[in-house]
């Protein structure tokens, strides 16, 4: 999987070049997680981080899963 940081993503309201920051809640300050949940003795529950992008100039706020591959089921 590519994970370099020169992809560059760019605003898709202003298109100014987004810079990547920690998406935090308060009070815990927990990272946030996208789950898959399916039923069935077989499907264990996927998941994975979210990358949260901001722009610089706007403020827009994209979220992102860190590894969209690991929101995949075994059968998909
Ligand atoms: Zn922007």
């Amino acid at each position: 999987m590519d994970k370099s940081d020169t992809d560059n993503i760019n605003c898709l309201r202003c298109e100014n070049e987004m810079v990547t920051a920690n998406l935090l809640t308060y009070p815990s300050s927990s990272q946030p997680i996208v789950q898959r949940t399916r039923k069935g003795i077989l499907s264990a529950p996927v998941q994975s981080g979210v990358k949260c992008l901001v722009c610089q100039k706007c403020g827009y706020i994209e979220l992102r899963a860190e590894e969209p591959q690991k929101l995949k089921f075994r059968t998909e």
